[in-house]
């Protein structure tokens, strides 16, 4: 790109002038690729205290500017230490966070050029380059053509627009009059046991009250049972509560495991009830062929989210939203003040129209980096090695007498917990033997997160303390699989024997 005129790099404007850029990009690169050497051999945790990183940072900020150099040496000595390292490749935690460095790369991109698209007019490129990576990912996915789509932050911001657009089908005279007019039936949503506490937050946020949201029973691999799911709707209209959305789980947060869509479809269809599926982290499983099952029924759900920023290598954050009724979702949030009217808005789509917020961010771009760099087909063979090590892994638990799976594993998180032989872990508690083998896996946790080397998370399952291990980094390979299993087996064994606190 070459530019004629006055020179950017004179400093001539108020912004760090175009030679120190270069030369601190630059930099930034060379230390960014040296961080992800060095971080390897660093705690995947962070080990700092709390408070520890306020305390070492002043209480006002400086009066006079000061080099970049020395900012960048200060994120090395005061904040890298507080850095949990959600891109090593011993992160096993929660869900993995879909880092790439061809995504970060895009993300440093689409922050330079400062893109903001709340119109169309604001950033044609990222309005159109959005609706063409969701139609990729659409198609990627096998997702009906019907569902148009768009992109938000989270998971969480999905699915506060999926109810609102169920509870404007419903009743829309509540965009006006608000909920305070209504009679004394409520609207309930439901979701199974297991679903993310992120539809507890949007039934919250919406007013719709914590206590109409009813969490379902679920079967004995956790997952909600149609049935029960029916009788509770039924029961609810007969009570004269409006029975306003079902959330599916394909993929629940603790246990991966997938809500049967196509029966809940039917309880939906034959009761006029919103259906949203929440495939957050599993929903990526679906670009693979194999994997596509997991997907069944979704084509009949009003409203669908997946995150690429879970498991598609693509930076934190970026959830793609998609809608059979967008045309209900901007009834339930257009809104055009005069400062943001525009002659061309029949033939655009305005992406301030397609939920509650007004600015956006250049999200797609990173979504289209890593969809082109890796191509379907790499994404798909990194996808399966994870299952592959998932699988693996889970083989080595079920056949250590000393431990136990307790869930199966669709995806590539396995939930395990040790269960050592003879008296030394029960010794410790005095909660009988569930009691002492919870207390012995919250200890086998800690000490494992305490060696630096892995990063794990837990959850409770029917009273028990689950060890999860959740395989999705694009660093991760069969060598660290097989590093975290011997620690495991070597700690657990420890802990067992006394021979650790
Ligand atoms: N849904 C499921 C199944 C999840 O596991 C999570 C987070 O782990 C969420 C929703 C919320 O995700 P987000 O952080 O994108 O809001």
């Amino acid at each position: 790109m070459t530019r004629t005129g006055a020179d950017p790099g004179a400093g001539a404007h108020g912004d760090m002038p175009a030679s120190e850029f270069r030369e601190e990009g630059h930099r930034l690169v060379d230390w960014l690729a040296e961080y992800f050497r060095w971080s390897l051999d660093n705690p995947v945790l962070s080990r700092v205290k709390p408070g520890a990183i306020r305390a070492a940072l002043p209480p006002a900020a400086p009066e006079e500017g000061e080099p970049f150099e020395r900012i960048l040496a200060d994120f090395e000595r005061v904040l890298v230490p507080g850095l949990t390292q959600w891109n090593h490749p011993g992160y096993f935690a929660y869900f993995p966070c879909g880092f790439s460095s061809p995504g970060a790369l895009a993300d440093l991109l689409s922050t330079a050029v400062s893109q903001q698209a709340m119109l169309w007019r604001t950033s044609p490129a990222a309005t159109e380059l959005e609706d063409v990576v969701l139609a990729w990912l659409r198609r990627a996915l096998g997702l009906p053509e019907e569902f148009e789509g768009v992109i938000y932050d989270t998971a969480s911001t999905a699915v506060v627009h999926a109810l609102a657009t169920a509870r404007h089908a419903k009743a829309p005279e509540v965009r006006s009059l608000g909920l305070t007019g209504r009679g004394p039936g409520a609207f309930r949503v439901y979701c199974s046991e297991h679903a993310h506490s992120s539809v507890d937050k949007a039934v919250i946020v919406l007013g719709l009250g914590h206590d109409n949201l009813r969490r379902i029973a679920v079967d004995a691999e956790f997952r909600m049972r149609p049935d029960a799911l029916a009788q509770a709707i039924d029961e609810d209209l007969r009570a004269g509560h409006t029975p306003l959305a079902v959330v599916a789980t394909v993929g629940t947060t603790s246990v991966t495991s997938v809500d049967p869509v196509p029966a809940i479809a039917d309880v939906c269809a034959a009761r006029g009830t919103w259906l949203h599926v929440d495939a957050a982290y599993a929903g990526a499983a679906a670009v693979l062929p194999e994997c596509r099952s997991a997907l069944a029924g979704v084509e009949r759900a009003d409203s669908f989210v997946v995150n690429p920023h879970k498991w598609m290598f693509t930076p934190f954050d970026l959830s793609a939203f998609y809608c059979r009724r967008m045309d209900l979702l901007r009834a339930a949030f257009g809104l055009t003040p005069e400062y943001l009217k525009t002659s061309e808005t029949s033939e655009v789509r305005n992406l301030m129209d397609t939920g509650f917020q007004l600015g956006r961010r250049f999200r797609a771009l990173k979504l289209w980096v890593v969809l082109r760099y890796f191509g379907l087909e790499g994404i798909r063979e990194r996808l399966r090695e994870h299952l592959r090590l998932a699988r693996l892994f889970a083989g080595w638990v079920d056949e250590d007498p000393g431990f136990e799976r307790v869930a199966p594993v669709p995806f590539s998180v396995v939930c395990f917990r040790a269960r050592p032989q003879g008296a030394g872990a029960a010794a410790r508690s005095g909660g009988g033997e569930a009691g002492a083998l919870n207390d012995f896996n919250e200890r086998l946790l800690a000490a494992l997160n305490d060696s630096g080397e892995i990063f794990l998370s837990h959850t409770s399952l029917d009273g028990r303390y689950v060890l999860r291990f959740a395989i999705g980094n694009i660093r991760t390979t069969e060598v660290e699989v097989r590093g975290a299993w011997d620690r495991i087996r070597e700690l657990a064994r420890g802990l067992a024997e006394g021979t650790r606190p």
